[in-house]
């Protein structure tokens, strides 16, 4: 165009120069041709105008796009001078900037960008215009995060400019890489983990032939479970095997419906014993790889996750949600979930159970004396020993701060409150050694039972907390049921009785024996009494069915059954050597061995310095009896050995006796008081009694009725041959004999 332009101008130079020529000659023609020529250059001009404008235009317009595409551009445009001084930019790169376009011009990037990065930027500047011609730098920068969008990762790559003015600048493409930097990032971070798992080892390999094939697993396969790869040759139902029983069946479960085809990938956790024994938790995830149709074997390919920590951690967490941190006791939700297990376990077994809330004595005054620290280590130790103190159903937790709660699950009110008893001797009895000191400390308890499986815990608990406020009120260190006088009663008989096998205060009372027929003394029945000069003298049917729901009774036969063998000795010149003394045995004390064999012992010297068998009948009812007779035989034998004589206790009872007199070498028979009254007024009754009398006669052995009160009865069994007697209308018991 610029060229087309001087040309044409050149031209009309020429054609002036030629038409003044032409006037100053005065030639027409020449003038003539040269208006001609003129008026051609004219039209071609003016062409000439309109290309040049309509190349003008287009020009315009292709400038037009060109801005757009620069200002539009998926990547930022950015011309900084050397000093990093923003010269211009496009839209994309003033959004990146996250301001307006008009705000940013001569401002410097630096400002922009993340601490730290201005030092990349001058760097990159540096590196650029220190490039050579046309090389493209790259640097990546991060921009600072603003209200409109969070920080940003940014590619700069930017090569130097010299512009027409000579000054240079440095042209920068500048590409969004946030979201690559985040994905390529969180990429590396998985398969850093995958590397960690795989090179720490933590994932084993195995194939496996089921149903009962071979199983072969990689070496960490192997170590995971304390194992080298030749030290085990496992098969399917081998490897079963070495998983923990509880887990076998429900990896078995899901085991069905691969080995039925219905599935082919399994997925299960489960701990699998290692060599030294401890359980290791594996995740096992398995596929199918081939599958035999027609057999049904099929061939599995799987991974070994140890994830024996994650399982540990979790059952932490599962104890640290229903554990107290301090001391280790249920805290409050694990006592709650203790009462529903409870509760719903006696519903089912139509059992009672019992809640007692224990409460420190004074404890304010503990921590106030010897400090918080103290306090709390008082009320960790004070802790153990409850727990200590616990049969294995029972819980015991946190339920305040010095307040605890105990659940005593099957039991009867006197078991409880012994069970009770015990825990609040147990923190009592020796001093809490602290750092503060030694520190004496006791409880005091508040005891409810339900009184139907279906009882309201909250209300059960009101009861305790009101039974507690009253052992408060009492003086502290003491247990209170909350219920009727019947139960109280128990607590203090309880408290008696065990008071009372501590002092050797269970005695026994004498009551004579005799011949019916002539009345003359034959012996005499020891009987067990409670003396206790403060709160008066208790016979034993006041305090035998307490002992019995104590199992205490083998205590109070032994404690008997030694005073007998004692006043033998003490007394052989007084007592007639032909008086037998009877005394019954329970059937607790047959499960006492070690108190059976030092009874034998006792006798076997008290026979040795009577110089004859101990004058010694040991009565025992088969009711109170549960073991096999085979049991009972091995269990009295230390005591015949050393001639002791048996009484078959209540014969013809409830319980018939008839097993033992089948089976243990009897002497004597008790016939059953009940069978006895009944006979005087049924017919069924006495055929009964008198056959009863007759077998015995026939085995040679004596009979005998006790609590006889009247002569009638005496006489009613004089006339059915019963031998012996015992019962008010010969004698009441003695006083308690004691030492
Ligand atoms: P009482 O014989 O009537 O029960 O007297 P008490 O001083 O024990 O009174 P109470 O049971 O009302 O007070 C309980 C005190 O136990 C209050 C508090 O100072 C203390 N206590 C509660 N929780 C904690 C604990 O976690 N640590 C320590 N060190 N003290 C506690
Ligand atoms: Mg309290
Ligand atoms: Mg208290």
């Amino acid at each position: 165009m610029a060229r087309h332009d001087n040309l044409s101008r050149i031209d009309l130079i020429r054609l002036l120069g030629e038409a003044e020529a032409a006037l100053e000659s005065s030639d027409g023609d020449a003038t003539q041709h040269l208006l001609h020529d003129l008026q051609l250059h004219r039209i071609e001009l003016e062409i000439q105008n309109r290309d040049l404008r309509q190349a003008q235009a287009d020009l315009e317009e292709s400038h037009h796009r060109y801005a757009e595409l620069y200002d539009f551009a998926p990547v930022g445009y950015l011309t900084l001078d050397p000093n990093g001084i923003i010269r211009s930019l496009n839209l994309t790169a003033a959004k990146l900037l996250g301001r307006e376009r008009a705000g940013l011009v001569d401002r410097p990037l630096s400002g922009f960008l993340v601490n730290g990065n201005s030092l990349r930027l001058f760097a990159h500047l540096r590196a650029v215009f220190a490039a050579a011609h046309e090389t493209s730098i790259t640097t990546e920068i991060q921009l600072r995060s603003t209200a409109a969008r969070p920080l940003r990762d940014l590619r700069f790559d930017s090569r130097a400019h010299q512009g027409s003015d000579g000054d240079f600048c440095c042209l920068t493409t500048l590409t969004d890489i946030t979201e690559m930097r985040r994905a390529e990032h969180e990429r590396d971070e998985v398969r850093r983990r995958l590397d960690l798992a795989i090179e720490g080892g933590d994932i084993g390999t195995y194939r496996a032939s089921l149903p009962a094939g071979r199983v072969h697993g990689d070496a960490r396969f192997y170590d995971m479970l304390g194992y080298r790869p030749g030290d085990l040759q496992l098969d399917w139902p081998g490897w079963l095997a070495m998983m923990h029983p509880d887990d076998r069946k429900r990896v078995e479960t899901r085991l069905r419906p691969v080995l039925a085809a219905e599935l082919d990938r399994f997925e299960s956790e489960y701990r699998v014993r290692h060599r030294v024994g401890h359980w290791v938790w594996v995740l096992d995830r398995a596929r199918v790889f081939a599958r035999d149709q027609v057999l049904g074997d099929l061939e599995l390919a799987g991974t070994h996750f140890e994830v024996t920590r994650r399982r540990e951690a979790e059952l932490k967490l599962a104890h640290l949600a229903d554990h107290d941190e301090l001391t280790g006791l249920l805290n409050r939700r694990g006592v709650w979930r203790a009462i529903e297990r409870i509760r719903s376990q006696a519903i089912r077994s139509s059992t009672r159970y019992c809640l007692a809330i224990l409460d420190l004595d004074h404890f304010k005054l503990i921590n106030d004396a010897y400090g918080h620290a103290a306090g709390d280590e008082v009320l960790r130790v004070v802790a153990r020993r409850l727990h200590k103190g616990l049969r294995q159903a029972d819980w015991i937790g946190r339920w305040g701060g010095e307040e605890m709660i105990a659940l005593i699950q099957n039991t009867t009110v006197a078991q409880a409150v012994q069970s009770i008893e015990r825990m609040r001797e147990a923190v009592s009895a020796v001093p809490i050694a602290t750092e503060s000191g030694e520190i004496q400390i006791t409880l005091s308890a508040g005891l409810a039972c339900s009184r139907a499986a279906s009882d309201d815990p909250s209300e059960m608990i009101a009861r305790a907390d009101a039974a507690l406020y009253r052992a408060k009120d009492a003086g502290r260190n003491r247990v209170v049921f909350d219920g009727n006088e019947a139960g109280q009663r128990a607590i203090s008989i309880a408290e008696q009785l065990q008071e009372a096998l501590r002092h050797t205060a269970v005695r026994p009372a004498f009551q004579p024996i005799v011949a019916l027929s002539d009345q003359h003394l034959v012996g005499e029945e020891a009987l067990a009494r409670i003396v206790d000069p403060v709160h008066g003298n208790l016979a034993a049917d006041a305090f035998l069915g307490i002992a019995q729901q104590l199992g205490l009774m083998h205590k109070i036969d032994a404690m008997l059954l030694h005073s007998v063998i004692e006043r033998l000795r003490t007394s052989q010149t007084v007592i007639d050597p032909a008086l037998l003394s009877f005394v019954h045995l329970s059937g607790d004390l047959l499960l006492h061995p070690e108190e059976i064999d030092r009874l034998a012992e006792a006798l076997s010297s008290l026979s040795v310095s009577l110089g004859r068998a101990p004058p010694v009948v040991l009565t025992i009812a088969e009711e109170q009896v549960a073991t096999s007779t085979a049991q009972v035989n091995k269990a009295l034998a230390p005591l015949l050995d050393v001639g002791c004589q048996l009484a078959l206790g209540r014969c013809g009872g409830e319980a018939g006796g008839f097993r033992f007199l089948s089976t243990l070498p009897i002497t004597f028979v008790e016939l059953d008081g009940g069978l006895v009254r009944q006979a005087r007024e049924s017919m069924r009754a006495r055929t009964l009694l008198l056959s009863l009398r007759r077998a015995a006669q026939d085995l040679g052995l004596i009979t005998l009725v006790k609590r006889i009160e009247y002569a009638a009865t005496c006489e009613q069994l004089l006339e059915l041959g019963v031998d012996w007697g015992q019962g008010h209308l010969f004698g009441r018991p003695s006083e308690p004999v004691t030492p």
